[in-house]
């Protein structure tokens, strides 16, 4: 198992202030794991672009931990989008999550805003033309849904890796052998920048099925057999969530992973417990910054 894993954390802008407050104790508990990035959503269609604002400037004002900016070409111009990144490099921030983004409500496909970016490569490329971001981009072991198939899927990847992505984040998967076998494939088609596998630790397990199924993210039988029967008893899903969620890191880590993107869903126990189970343990010192 790796030592001292890289771990970064993702949260979403919350939605009033009792859901802020509640965040920033989330963040303080995690704080102190010292991880490499917070990272904050960009919500579907840009609609939570002002929250996203504001809490990145929060988190880059206020913690001691960077803040990665997601960004989305969705129902933007370029001009906009560019002046945009242009305030935050001003502002201080030096990292953004590069996406394409999915299409608003009701639309199916996704269709181009008639003067943006047409995709997360054309953005990488649009971004490195402003400053020197560091840009993670998205990343789909299993393809992204509108893909064809895998090589198309990658072909997609080093496009925005050459237009200067500097990391890619993944997509959240259950079946780590379909981890390994998109890092090789990767590897194969000369992608060299660090891939780093998304966690999700279930808090919610029909949620997650739900979900799955919109992202061609497979749930294995062997996970759904153990949350079976467990829709109404919360207490017993989340130590059950807790311990599929650590074999998962775990064998990872024991398979070369030393870097780790969570995706929190704003919550810390599941996300600070499997960070203790890879060894991980926080530095206090750093609590009272956040608090
Ligand atoms: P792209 O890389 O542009 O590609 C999307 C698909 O289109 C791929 O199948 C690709 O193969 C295909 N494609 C792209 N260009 C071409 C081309 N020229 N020719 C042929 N095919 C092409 N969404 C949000 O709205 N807000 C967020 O904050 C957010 N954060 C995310 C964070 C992570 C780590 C991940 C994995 C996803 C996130 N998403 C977010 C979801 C993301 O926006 C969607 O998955 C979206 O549908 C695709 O975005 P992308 O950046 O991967 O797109």
């Amino acid at each position: 198992m790796a030592v001292n894993p890289t771990v970064s954390f993702e949260f979403f802008p919350p939605h009033n202030a009792d859901a802020e407050t509640q965040l920033w104790h989330v963040m303080g508990k995690l704080v102190p794991l010292g991880p490499a990035f917070f990272s904050v959503t960009y919500g579907a269609g840009g609609s939570t672009r002002s929250r996203t604002e504001r809490l990145v400037e929060r988190i880059h004002t206020s913690m001691p931990v960077n803040p990665a900016a997601h960004l989305t070409c969705v129902g933007a111009s370029q001009a906009e989008i560019e002046t945009l990144a242009r305030s935050w490099w001003e502002a201080g921030i030096r990292h953004i999550v590069a996406l394409r983004g999915d299409p608003p409500k009701g639309e199916s496909s996704y269709t181009p805003h008639s003067d943006g970016f047409r995709n997360a490569a054309d953005l990488v490329a649009g971004l490195r033309k402003i400053a020197d971001f560091e840009i993670s981009v998205a990343g789909y072991p299993e393809n992204h849904p509108d893909s064809p198939n895998q090589s198309a899927d990658l072909d997609n990847l080093k496009r925005k890796v050459d237009a200067g992505a500097t990391r890619i984040l993944t997509q959240y998967f259950f079946d780590n052998d379909l981890f390994y076998r998109f890092r090789d494939a990767a590897a194969a088609t000369g992608i060299k920048v660090p891939i780093i596998p998304g966690i999700l630790p279930v808090t919610n397990f029909a949620k997650v099925v739900e979900f799955s199924g919109k992202c061609a993210t497979t749930v294995p039988t062997s996970m759904a057999s153990q949350f079976e029967g467990l829709d109404n008893d919360p207490e017993t899903r989340n130590l059950i969530a807790a311990s599929v969620a650590i074999e998962q890191c775990a064998d990872l880590s024991a398979n070369g992973v030393d870097a780790f993107h969570f995706y929190t869903l704003n919550r810390a126990a599941l996300t600070y417990a499997i960070c203790w189970r890879l060894g991980m343990r926080p530095n206090l010192n750093d609590s009272a910054d956040a608090a």
